[in-house]
C-alpha cells in the first residue's frame, strides 16, 4: 500500500500517520523529519533547507523530490510506505505521479486529516517545536491554504481523496482510517497513473 498523508499543520497527520504505518507495517516517511534530520547534519539538502523551515517556508520542490527518491530507493519501500508531509504542492505530486508511472506503481489512497483553523492555532501555540512561533505558525498556514489546499481537488479528482474528521479523539480518527482503508482495499482501481 502507498498512502499519503495531507493535513494542515497541527491536524495531528504526524501522530496518525505513525500510528497507521505501525499498523500495517510499511516505512513511516515524514518528509518534515528527514529535512529536520538533514540540517542537523548539514548535508547538502540540510543547508539549503534550513533557513526556509525555520522561517515556515516551503524547501523547493527539486530538492525534496529528490530527497524521497532516494528514500524511496531503499529496500524497507519497496512493499509500500506511508508519505506525512509529500506531496505538498501540486508540482511535487505531478513530478511524483510521473515517477511512479515510470515504476509501474501509483499512490493508493490519500487521506486528508480536516481540522479548523481556529483549533489548529491552538494545538500549534501548544507545541514548542523551533518552527512554532507565532509568525512561522502563520506563515505555515498561508502555505498550506495557498500551495498545498489546491492538491485536495489534484487528487479529488482521480477519486483517492478521502476526508477525515481530525477534531475526533485520536483513537477516533484513527478508526476512521482504519474505515477508509478497509474500504478502498475492497473496491481498489482509481484513475490517476494507475
Ligand atoms: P512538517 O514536519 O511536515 O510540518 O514539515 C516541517 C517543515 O519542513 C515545513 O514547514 C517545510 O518547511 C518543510 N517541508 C516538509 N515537507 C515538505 C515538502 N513536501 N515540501 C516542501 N517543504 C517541506
Amino acid at each position: 500500500m502507498r498512502i499519503v498523508f495531507i493535513g494542515p499543520p497541527g491536524a495531528g497527520k504526524g501522530t496518525q500517520a505513525v500510528r497507521l504505518a505501525e499498523q500495517i507495517k510499511v516505512p513511516h516517511l515524514s518528509t518534515g523529519e528527514l529535512l529536520r534530520e538533514a540540517c542537523r547534519l548539514q548535508t547538502r539538502i540540510g543547508t539549503q533547507a534550513c533557513k526556509t523551515m525555520e522561517a515556515g517556508g516551503l524547501v523547493p520542490d527539486e530538492l525534496v523530490h529528490q530527497m524521497v527518491v532516494t528514500r524511496l530507493a531503499e529496500k524497507d519501500c519497496q512493499r509500500g510506505y506511508i508519505l506525512d508531509g509529500f506531496p505538498r504542492t501540486v508540482r511535487q505530486a505531478e513530478m511524483f505521479d510521473k515517477l511512479l508511472m515510470q515504476q509501474g506503481t501509483s499512490i493508493d489512497v490519500v487521506l486528508n486529516i480536516h481540522v479548523e483553523e481556529v483549533e489548529l492555532l491552538k494545538r500549534l501555540a501548544g507545541r514548542g517545536r523551533q518552527d512554532d512561533d507565532t509568525m512561522a505558525i502563520k506563515k505555515r498556514l498561508e502555505q498550506y491554504d495557498s500551495l498545498t489546499r489546491p492538491l485536495l481537488n489534484y487528487y479529488l479528482d482521480c477519486g483517492k481523496l478521502h476526508a477525515v474528521n481530525g477534531h475526533a479523539s485520536p483513537d477516533q480518527v484513527h478508526a476512521e482510517i482504519l474505515q477508509v482503508m478497509h474500504k478502498v482495499s475492497e473496491s481498489k482501481g482509481n484513475s490517476c497513473s494507475n
